[in-house]
């Protein structure tokens, strides 16, 4: 079925689609790109559906998840492949240009928006496929989701009866099609709001409790006790960052608020929480220590939130198996991994929709020699009309 699959299509769509501007809460114009090309294959628009902006989307997302959905020919579970619309800041004004067997961006003074057009240029490559040369398949759900770098919105909010209960999901947003991603770190995010007591620095010192000192003794405490960066405790690891500090006003006043933001990462959710824990434990205990003269001491509002939970799909997964032997037919050698970036399909899979993560040649994501395998991306997008039309 495969000569169905016209690799200069493929490519027309990754130039066309890396040229379309579509920062996170800004994928409009991505969605009528897709919306565009698979209308012109003969896409019902009874079967394509914008979501709302609903909570967890940001109110000033235009649009929520655009979801196309395939009856299907014949009878079989249904199967969901996605993709991200939205790219990093760094992406603006990329140019795509093609060099010796990659897609790079123009001049390298923008990263180039692989991460992850290449991805929805995949996807709208195979649903144009099946949809032209009428190919039979199971019913089957595209979707493009929005908002993924800042916070993978788009797939947080997907409910599994918005997107028709799909058995498996295959995200497209990674580099080598051999390489299936099973499992993914979780990370929680944690703010610590420092009050100190304010004075000033010249003439009364002592009457001051600084909240920068307080910072200070917290961020020692926690790389003293080896809770920060790289976290290694017996079997468990993770890392840790304080990535924020914001505070101050005045070199002679002793200084009174500070807000320090920060992240916990494991394959753990337990050690997420432990790691966390170890920074509240220690910016508590710097408030209480830090005191003026009389014996005042500041104190600390520490709060966390869990960013996406961490997944681990065994081999025996029935979706790791479907993709094991889809690729095997066509003569891929896979290899499971697990990573340390969070992605969709964290919250699918928290939310009970088994998904596998799978690369159609994007390499170097955020960065200026960011670049596509045009070689690697025709063998992902072979891979994925597979996927979605084995019987
Ligand atoms: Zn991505």
């Amino acid at each position: 079925m495969n000569e169905f699959l016209k690799s200069a299509r493929a490519q027309e769509h990754l130039l066309g689609l890396l040229q379309i501007p579509g920062l996170s809460g800004d994928e409009v114009a991505v969605a009528n790109g897709i919306e565009r090309c698979l209308h012109a294959a003969g896409c019902k628009k009874t079967w394509i559906r914008r979501m709302p902006v609903r909570p967890p989307l940001p109110k000033h997302f235009q649009m929520g998840n655009l979801v196309i959905q395939l009856p299907g020919t014949f009878a079989a579970p249904r199967r969901m492949f996605l993709a991200h619309m939205d790219t990093v800041p760094l992406c603006r004004e990329a140019q795509p240009v093609i060099k010796q067997g990659r897609v790079v961006a123009r001049g390298k003074t923008t990263a180039l928006g692989a991460d992850n057009r290449a991805g929805v240029a995949a996807l709208v490559t195979v649903a144009e496929t099946i949809l032209r040369n009428k190919l039979p398949h199971p019913p089957l759900t595209f979707l493009f989701t929005v908002g993924e770098e800042v916070g993978l919105y788009g797939a947080k909010s997907v409910r599994s009866a918005d997107v028709g209960r799909p058995a498996y999901a295959f995200n497209f947003d990674s580099g080598r099609p051999e390489e299936i991603i099973t499992g993914a770190i979780g990370a929680e995010r944690w703010r610590a709001e420092l009050h100190g007591i304010s004075s000033h620095a010249g003439m009364h010192p002592e009457r001051g409790a600084s909240s920068i000192l307080m910072a200070s003794r917290a961020l020692t405490e926690v790389a003293d006790r080896g809770w920060f960066g790289k976290v290694q405790k017996g079997k468990m690891s993770g890392t840790s960052n304080a990535g924020v500090i914001h505070g101050g006003e005045a070199t002679n006043q002793v200084t009174h608020h500070v807000v320090v933001r920060g992240e916990s990462r494991s394959h753990n959710p337990r050690f997420i929480r432990q790691i966390t824990a170890a920074y509240r434990t220690a910016f508590e205990r710097a408030a209480r220590r830090t005191r003026n003269a009389a014996g005042e001491h500041g104190r600390v509002a520490f709060t966390a939130e869990n960013d996406y939970l961490p997944f681990s799909l065994p081999e025996r997964a029935p979706v790791v198996q479907f993709t094991q032997r889809i690729a095997t037919e066509l003569g891929l050698k896979t290899k499971c991994v697990a990573i340390n970036g969070g992605l969709d399909a964290n919250p699918l899979n928290a939310n009970g929709i088994p998904t596998v993560t799978l690369g159609v040649g994007a390499h170097c994501p955020h960065a200026y020699d960011e670049y596509v395998d045009l070689a690697e991306f025709q063998r992902g997008c072979r891979l994925t009309l597979a996927l979605a039309t084995a019987r």
